[in-house]
This record gives C-alpha cells, structure tokens and sequence, in this order.
C-alpha cells in the first residue's frame, strides 16, 4: 500500500513537473506585457502628469500561427491527420461557392490554390480565399466562420498570444489583427478575443447586395500591403482622434515572408520614450536581412492543451 501510495505520489510530482515545465517554457509572456507596458509608462512619465488621455497606444497582431495554432482558411493538420478543417473547405462543403460544388468540389479548389501559390504566387492565391466565393450572402459566410471560431477554432489560440493580447487590452492598449486570410472570416473571430469586429483586418472583397464578388479591396494584407494596411489604420485614427498621439507599442507574428515587414516597420519606429517590440511567434532563426531585429520566442500551449490541464 505504502509503496502504490509513493507511486501515486511520484505521477502526480511527475506531472506537476510536466506543467511546470510547459508553462516555463512560455515565461516570454509576462516578460513581453512588462515590457511594452514599461514603454508605455515611459512615453507618459516623459510627456508629464494628466497626459494619459493624450495618448492612443496600439499593438498589431498576425493572426493564423501568431494568435491560432494553424491557418482558419486552411485549417491545421498534425501528424499528418486533420485537427480542424479550414474554412475555405467548409464554405465549399456547404455549397457556397459556385466554382467548386460541395462533393469533390475542395479537392479540386486544393489544386488550383496550391499551383496558384507555389506556380506562380501567394498574390494571386490568397484573394483567391474570398473571390472563389463570389456570390455567396455576407451572412452565410460570417455565420458559417463565426460558429467554427465558437465551437471549434477558440481551442486552438495560443494560451500566450491570449493573454499577452488581453493583458495588453485590459491596459488600455488596443489590439489590431492583419490578416491575409479572408476578411470576413477573421471578422468572425472578434468575439472569441472579446474585440470590437473593426478591429480585424484581412484580405477584403467588394459586397454588393449582400454578396460578396470577386472585386478586390487594396491593399491585400500581406508582407508589405500589412504596412499599407497598418498605416491607413493609423492615419484614420489621426483623422478621428485628432487630439490625440498615436503610438504603436508592439507588433506579433509568426512568418519571416508575410509578417516580417510590418514587423519590421514597428520594431524600427522612433518612439518619445523606450523601444517598440517586435515578437516572431515560432519562426525560428531570423534571415540575415531581419537579424536582431525580433523579439523570437516559441509557443506550444493552446487553450485546448491548458484547459486539459
Ligand atoms: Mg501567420
């Protein structure tokens, strides 16, 4: 007995130690909030007492691999097999395309999207998401992404990119998302992050009566159109906020191809007081070009796995 009581013991140490040590792993997470909140309080002690309200601080965000573990356009596969499926394969499932029918319909959207992106180009293969989509209801589309994100993808955000993001909303930063997926569907994640839906940014389409077209939005929000984005944001913020200064204070992502420009822009902006911070989620080592200019760090944990715990 003595001996099975010492062996319960030792599993739950064991996994005591397991969470420990997967919760360690991610202790970029409150050195970032302190970070960038350390900068925010710099610029205010520097502009004096009662400025707070003279300031905007802002943070930009990626979302697929920087905020949600895989792609919600395309979805996630690991080990091979399929976590969750893309919303790109569930409109087409649901017969919302009228170049794709739903049977058989995806596989043949994969090949065209994958030659369109590794034959010629990711220009020509991400507005693709939204346009082959044409002529499906606003609505449907946006119910279709928006109960995807309540019941299945809100599992899959990274516990650190949560909190970091909401550590920095509850501070009085607002969090912006530039996305290329699809505009109406990273739309449909505002209420699982708890954001105002005009927050969220992606690759955007014309609608007319109610339907989307295959008419393109510039600038499409990848590499440097996420820049074009950022500063348009920044410049309606200056035009509604005319009182006010507008500092951004921090930028995330996950991609050296597609995020590593708007990273870039904010990590190497001059601020009043301290330095902005550029964060690349699990991208690994940095391209000569772009050396020492991010802040890399790894995530592994999901809601899903902390929820587990
Ligand atoms: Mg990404």
């Amino acid at each position: 007995m003595k001996n099975h009581f010492t062996l319960c013991q030792s599993i739950v140490f064991s996994v005591l130690l397991i969470c420990s040590a997967a919760r360690a792993e991610e202790a970029h997470t409150q050195a970032i909030i302190t970070r960038i909140m350390n900068t925010r309080q710099a610029i205010l002690a520097k502009a004096g007492s009662s400025s707070a309200d003279k300031y905007l601080f802002l943070a930009f965000w990626d979302f697929d691999g920087t905020i949600l573990k895989g792609d919600c356009s395309e979805g996630l596969k690991l080990q091979g097999k399929s976590a969750y499926k893309g919303l790109a394969e569930l409109a087409i499932e649901s017969g919302y395309s009228r170049i794709y029918a739903p049977e058989g319909g995806f596989d043949r959207f994969w090949k065209d999207y994958r030659h369109f992106e590794e034959g010629i180009g990711r220009w020509l293969a991400y507005p693709f998401i939204p346009q082959m989509l044409r002529g499906a209801r606003t609505s449907d589309i946006s119910a279709l992404a928006e109960e995807q994100f309540a019941t299945v993808l809100q599992d899959y955000y990274f516990q650190s990119s949560i909190d970091m993001l909401h550590a920095l909303e509850s501070k009085g930063i607002n969090n912006y998302i530039i996305s290329a997926s699809a505009d109406i569907f990273v739309d449909a994640a505002a209420t699982t992050l708890g954001l105002p839906k005009e927050r969220f940014h992606g690759i955007e389409v014309q609608v007319e009566e109610g339907r989307l077209t295959e008419k393109l939005i510039y600038p499409i929000t990848w590499a440097k159109g996420k820049i074009e984005k950022l500063t348009n944001i920044v410049a309606t913020l200056h035009s509604t906020h005319p009182d006010k200064n507008i500092i951004i204070l921090a930028a995330f992502g996950n991609s050296y191809s597609t995020d590593a420009p708007f990273l870039e822009y904010v990590a190497k902006q001059s601020l009043p007081a301290g330095k902005p911070v550029a964060v690349m989620i699990n991208g690994g080592e940095a391209p000569a070009a772009y050396k020492d200019v991010f802040l890399r760090v790894q995530q592994t944990e999901t809601i899903e796995i902390s929820k587990s715990q």
